[in-house]
């Protein structure tokens, strides 16, 4: 049996309605890494960055084996940019190669660097006219419920390439997911952790394409961009990105 298991740590709110979001994890996990995997998460959520944390919550929850889906995960690349204007280009050519308008990929790059704080989850944009579709305002639209299949296998082959840790797990997980969704054409991103200005565009054409400057350090908002086919259903796509219980394949 697997478990999905979830933390949310904020500061200033009460009993975590309200505060300032401090960090958030999931992972799908069998039953005996259960505890170990929730206790990690607890530390984290205590040492983050972004501060002290004074509400935390995990939660742990069965998973029905037969709704979970199973989609491949992301080939990466690397494209160069050493300011984050010459990332910002970079970001714009690889939607623009994966099938986003140039009117959409100014519009989806324009909107994160406009925003005033970091929003929870995501955007969504047409590809082809750069319109916002989902009616989520300053929420955003949250991808949740994946993990790697293969947990082991997923870290020894990532940390041979040079891409451990939790941070390039999560955000390599999240667009193998975000790219396998009905209408997904591409996905911008760039992180709201001060010090971390590595950014992606993800595209189920070409992969996880990551950018290593995306945004000036020290800034503190970030954000992400779905571009989607013009036409695609909101509500399934929604259900898909919150409710769908997606595990990532490491494919041949
Ligand atoms: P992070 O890479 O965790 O620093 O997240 C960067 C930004 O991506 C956040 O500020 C959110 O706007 C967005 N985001 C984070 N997690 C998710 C998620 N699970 N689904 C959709 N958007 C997310």
């Amino acid at each position: 049996m697997l478990y999905s298991v979830k933390m949310r740590a904020s500061r200033g709110g009460r009993r975590g309605v309200g505060g300032r979001h401090i960090s958030g994890a999931e992972r799908i996990v069998p039953e005996e890494r259960v505890d170990e995997v929730a206790a990690a998460m607890l530390y984290r959520a205590r040492t983050h960055e972004r501060g002290k944390a004074d509400f935390m919550q995990v939660r742990v929850e069965a998973v029905d084996p037969a709704a979970i889906r199973y989609c491949p995960l992301l080939p990466v690349y690397d494209r160069a940019a050493e300011t984050a204007a010459e990332g910002r280009r970079a970001a714009r050519e690889e939607l623009i190669r994966a099938g986003v308008s140039a009117q959409a990929a100014d519009a989806g790059i324009a909107a994160l660097a406009a925003l005033p704080d970091s929003m929870r989850g995501a955007m969504v944009l047409d590809s082809e006219t750069g319109e916002r579709l989902d009616d989520q305002k300053e929420r955003g639209v949250r991808c949740t419920n994946m993990d790697a299949a293969d947990s082991a296998g997923y870290d020894q082959l990532m940390a041979a390439r040079g891409l451990g840790g939790d941070h390039p797990r999560e955000a390599l997980v999240l667009a193998s997911k975000v790219a396998a969704a009905p209408g997904a054409v591409a996905e911008l991103c760039w992180s709201d952790d001060p010090q971390y200005v590595t950014g992606y565009v993800g595209s189920p054409r070409y992969g996880y394409g990551r950018i290593p400057v995306l945004k000036e350090k020290g800034d503190p908002v970030g954000g992400r961009v779905f571009f989607v086919r013009p036409g695609t259903d909101m509500v399934a796509y929604v259900r898909y990105m919150q409710d769908e219980t997606v595990l990532v394949e490491v494919r041949p």
